[in-house]
C-alpha cells in the first residue's frame, strides 16, 4: 500500500454511481432495493449457497470403492502419483466427453494422444522440444497433445501441501489447455494469459461436475474442499509486480486464477469460451510494478493508519453514513464481545484496533508456517471491513448476521477495488492511498484462511464458506458497492 501525494491524484470517480446507489438503497429508502426481511436469502442469494449448491464440509478426495483407470501412461512407475493422476486425467475426460458437445456443439472430445510420467530428478527424457531434466512441472504439448507430469517432486509436493484434490486441479488446468484446442477458443496469436484463464476456468466448470456428485473417481466438498482448490490457484499464482500480464508466461495473480476458476464452476465452459485479451484487461491485478514506491509496505503505525482511515472516508464518502471514530485502545462496548485484531462498537460508532495484532497479519508471509501474516494489505483490510459495518449500520442493515460478513467483504473489495491505479489507465482510483497489485492477492489469501475479519459480521463470525467469502470481495473489486447490498441484503 502506498499513499499518493495530493498534487498527483486523480481525481476522476467513474464508480460515484455505483457510490450512489448504495445511498439510494439503503440510505434514503423507497428505492426499489429495499432491505428484505429474511437475512438469509435476499434477491434469491443464500449465504449457505455456494454458486447454486449447498455448502457442505464433507469429504474431499478420491472416492472410496472407485475405479483404477486403465488409462496407460508412458515412463509410470506404477506408483501412487501416477495412479492419482492417471484417474484424475480420467475422471477429467470423462467430464469433457458429456459436457463438451454441450459447451460447443457440433464439436466432439476426443481423449488426448498420450499421457507421460516423468521424475523431474531422475535422468531428463526429451518431451515436446525440450528435456524434462529438473523440470518441476505437468504440461500440456499442442503440437503432440499429450500431458506430461513430475511424479518425482511436483505431485508429492502438491499432495502433501494441499491434498490429493490438488494434483486433480493441476490436471484438469493441463486438461483445459487440450479442450481450448479443441474448441477452438484460442487463436495463434492469444497471449498467454488468455490461454492460463480460460484453462483455470476450464478447471472451475470440471470441479462443479464434481462438487454436484457426478464424479465417478472424486468428491470435493463446497466448503474446506474447494477451499483448497483455490488455494492451489492461490499458491502457483504470478507474482504481481515482477510480471505483468502480457508476458509471455503469464497464469494471472492469484485473484485472477480464483476469478477465472469461480467463472467457471458458476458460469459453465460457455464463459469459459467468452475470454479474450479484452475480457482478462478489464480486471487482471497482474501488474509489472510501473512505479518504484510500488514496492512500499506500509508499517502499521498512526500516521499509516491516518491514511487508510482518510482513504476509507474518502471512498465511502457518498454513502453519507457518519465516518467512526477509529482508536488504538480497547474500548467497552456494553455487552458485546470485543473482536481481534479490530473490534467495531455499533452504539458509540467507534472502530477500536490492537496494533500489536495487526502486526502479526502485516508481517510477510513466510514459507516455514514461522509468520502467520499476510501482508500489510491484509492487516489494514480488518480495519476496513470493521469500517464496512459503520456504513451498513447508517443504512440500517443487521450487523450480526452472515450477510453482514458478506456485505462486509463486498465492501472490503470496493474499497480495495476503488485504490488501484492501473498502468492501462482503465480504473480511476479515489483519495489518496494507492494498493498495489500484490495487496490483492493478500486479500484473497486471507479470505482463504480461516482467521480473518474481512468476511466477518460484528460479532467476528467469518462466513463460512471460503468460496462465498472471495466471490463477494471479488465482486466488491470488479463491480463496486452496489452489489454489496443489492445482492448481499440491501
Ligand atoms: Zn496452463
Amino acid at each position: 500500500m502506498v499513499p499518493v501525494s495530493t498534487r498527483n491524484r486523480r481525481r476522476k470517480r467513474t464508480l460515484g454511481t455505483a457510490v450512489s446507489v448504495l445511498a439510494c438503497a439503503a440510505l434514503i429508502g423507497g428505492c426499489s432495493q429495499a432491505v428484505s426481511g429474511t437475512p438469509t436469502t435476499i434477491g434469491g442469494y443464500s449465504t449457505t449457497d455456494v454458486a447454486g449448491l449447498p455448502a457442505t464440509n464433507g469429504p474431499s478426495g478420491p472416492k472410496d470403492g472407485a475405479p483404477d483407470s486403465p488409462l496407460p501412461v508412458e515412463g509410470t512407475d506404477n506408483g501412487a502419483m501416477d495412479k492419482l493422476a492417471r484417474n484424475a486425467v480420467a475422471d477429467v475426460e470423462a467430464y469433457w466427453t458429456e459436457a463438451f458437445p454441450k459447451a460447443f456443439p457440433g464439436k466432439q472430445f476426443d481423449p488426448v494422444k498420450r499421457l507421460v510420467s516423468y521424475d523431474s530428478a531422475g535422468p531428463g527424457i526429451q518431451l515436446c522440444g525440450s528435456n524434462t531434466a529438473g523440470v518441476v512441472n505437468a504440461f500440456y504439448c499442442p503440437p503432440e497433445d499429450f500431458i506430461a507430469w513430475d511424479r518425482g517432486t511436483l505431485l508429492p509436493q502438491l499432495n502433501n501441501s494441499f491434498g490429493p484434490m490438488a494434483v486433480v486441479t493441476v490436471l484438469a488446468h493441463e486438461m483445459g489447455h487440450a479442450v481450448q484446442h479443441r474448441a477452438g477458443t484460442v487463436g495463434a496469436n492469444d497471449q498467454v494469459i488468455v490461454l492460463e484463464q480460460q484453462a483455470d476456468c476450464f478447471t472451475g466448470a470440471y470441479f462443479r461436475h464434481v462438487a454436484e456428485g457426478s464424479s465417478e473417481y472424486f468428491q470435493v466438498s463446497t466448503g474446506q474442499g474447494l477451499n483448497q482448490v483455490m488455494g492451489v490457484l492461490n499458491f502457483i499464482r504470478d507474482s504481481p509486480g515482477a510480471s505483468d500480464y502480457g508476458g509471455n508466461n503469464a497464469h494471472g495473480s492469484a485473484f485472477d486464477r480464483v476469478t477465472a476458476f469461480q467463472y467457471g464452476f458458476s458460469e459453465g465452459p460457455q464463459r469459459c469460451a467468452t475470454m479474450d485479451l479484452k475480457d482478462v484487461e478489464q480486471r487482471t491485478t497482474l501488474f509489472k510494478s510501473w512505479k518504484a514506491q510500488q514496492d512500499t509496505d506500509l508499517p502499521i503505525d498512526r500516521k499509516s493508519l491516518d491514511a487508510v482511515e482518510q482513504s476509507l472516508r474518502a471512498v465511502f464518502r457518498d454513502t453519507g453514513a457518519e465516518p467512526p471514530k477509529i482508536v488504538t485502545e480497547p474500548k467497552p462496548c456494553g455487552r458485546q464481545q470485543p473482536t481481534s485484531p479490530a473490534s467495531y462498537c455499533a452504539d458509540t460508532n467507534t472502530v477500536s484496533l490492537n496494533l500489536a495484532e495487526l502486526q502479526k497479519i502485516a508481517n510477510p508471509p513466510s514459507k516455514d508456517a514461522s509468520s502467520t501474516g499476510y501482508g500489510d494489505f491484509a492487516a489494514y483490510a480488518q480495519v476496513a471491513s470493521r469500517y464496512a459495518l459503520s456504513v451498513q449500520k447508517a443504512a440500517g442493515l443487521p450487523l450480526d448476521d452472515e450477510a453482514a460478513g458478506l456485505r462486509t467483504a463486498c465492501m472490503v473489495g470496493s474499497w480495495s477495488g476503488l485504490l488501484v491505479e492501473d498502468p492501462i489507465g482503465q480504473r480511476n482510483p479515489v483519495g489518496n492511498l494507492r494498493i498495489v497489485p500484490e495487496d490483492i492477492d493478500e486479500g484473497v489469501s486471507a479470505l482463504l484462511g480461516e482467521d480473518s475479519l474481512i468476511a466477518a459480521n460484528v460479532n467476528g463470525d467469518q462466513v463460512p464458506v471460503g468460496f462465498a467469502r472471495v466471490e463477494a470481495f471479488r465482486v466488491g473489486v470488479q463491480e463496486g458497492f452496489a452489489p454489496c447490498t443489492n445482492k448481499y441484503g440491501g
